[in-house]
C-alpha cells in the first residue's frame, strides 16, 4: 500500500512537473516565414556596375564581372524558378546543392520555395563599399517604376513573421515583401564570406511604391559567388527555426 501511495505521489509529481513546463514554441509555423506551401522569394544580386572590373575575376571565379549572376545560379543549380520543377525527379547534378529541392525534401515535400533572381548595381567601389540595403531598395524601385520589369506584389503573398505562433502559409498579403535575400558581389575587401539573417529593416520607414520594409526578414551575404547554398541553409535555419550553431560554421 505504501508503495502504491508513493507511486501515486510520484506519478502526480511527474504530471505536475510536465504541466509546469512552459509551452515550447511550435517550430513548424516558423519564425520568419512558415515553411509550408508555395513561397516565392526575391533574390537580389548586387554589383557595382563598371567598378566590378576593379576586382579580378580570379578572386571571384564563380561570378566574373561579365556575368549578372554567379555561374551556378545561372545554371539553375541553386534555386528553382517554377513550382512545376518539384514534379521532376531529383537530378543528381543540378539538385545536388539546390536550395529549393533541399527545403522540399526536408519538409517531406510540403514546402515549395522558388526564387526569382534580379540584378541591380549600386554606386561605389567594391573594395570599400559597405553594404547598403536602402540603396538596393531604391534600385529595385527604379526598375519597378521604369518598365515594371519588377513588381513588388509578386513577392508579397503572405503576412510576414509568424514568430512560431501562427500558420502563415495561407495567402494574406500585407504590403511587405515576404522575404528578401540580398547577395553582394563583394563587400569591402574581405577574404571571408559573410552572411547573416534575422535582420529586419526596423529603421527603414520609407515607403516605396506603396510597400513598407520595416518587417521584411532579410538574408544578406557578401562575396556572393561562393557558398550561397551552405550559407543560406545555415543562416536561414537560425531565423526560421532557431537552429543552433551545429557543426562547422560555414
Ligand atoms: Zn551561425
Amino acid at each position: 500500500m505504501k508503495a502504491r501511495i508513493l507511486s501515486i505521489i510520484f506519478s502526480l509529481f511527474i504530471f505536475i512537473s510536465i504541466s509546469a513546463q512552459p509551452q515550447p514554441n511550435y517550430g513548424p509555423n516558423g519564425f520568419c516565414f512558415t515553411p509550408r506551401g508555395e513561397f516565392r522569394m526575391l533574390v537580389v544580386f548586387v554589383g557595382y556596375g563598371d567598378n566590378d572590373t576593379l576586382l579580378p575575376d580570379s578572386m571571384i571565379s564563380n561570378w566574373p564581372a561579365s556575368q549578372p549572376f554567379p555561374t551556378d545560379v545561372m545554371q539553375g543549380k541553386v534555386f528553382y524558378t517554377d513550382y512545376s520543377q518539384f514534379n521532376d525527379s531529383i537530378d543528381p547534378v543540378n539538385d545536388r546543392e539546390n536550395i529549393s529541392r533541399w527545403f522540399y525534401e526536408q519538409s517531406n515535400k510540403t514546402f515549395k520555395l522558388i526564387a526569382d533572381t534580379i540584378r541591380v548595381n549600386i554606386q561605389g567601389d567594391p573594395y570599400t563599399r559597405v553594404w547598403s540595403v536602402p540603396a538596393v531598395l531604391q534600385e529595385l524601385s527604379k526598375l519597378h517604376q521604369s518598365n515594371h520589369r519588377f513588381n513588388w506584389e509578386d513577392y508579397d503573398k503572405r503576412q510576414n513573421n509568424p514568430l512560431f505562433k501562427n500558420d502563415y502559409s495561407a495567402y494574406n498579403p500585407d504590403n511587405e515583401v515576404d522575404y528578401l535575400a540580398i547577395i553582394y558581389r563583394n563587400h569591402r575587401n574581405q577574404n571571408e564570406v559573410h552572411a547573416s539573417t534575422g535582420l529586419r529593416l526596423n529603421n527603414t520607414t520609407d515607403t516605396l511604391d506603396g510597400y513598407t520594409f520595416e518587417n521584411v526578414p532579410l538574408f544578406i551575404q557578401n562575396r556572393g559567388a561562393t557558398k550561397v547554398w551552405n550559407l543560406f541553409q545555415h543562416e536561414v535555419g537560425h531565423h526560421l527555426i532557431s537552429i543552433g550553431e551545429y557543426g562547422v560554421h560555414l
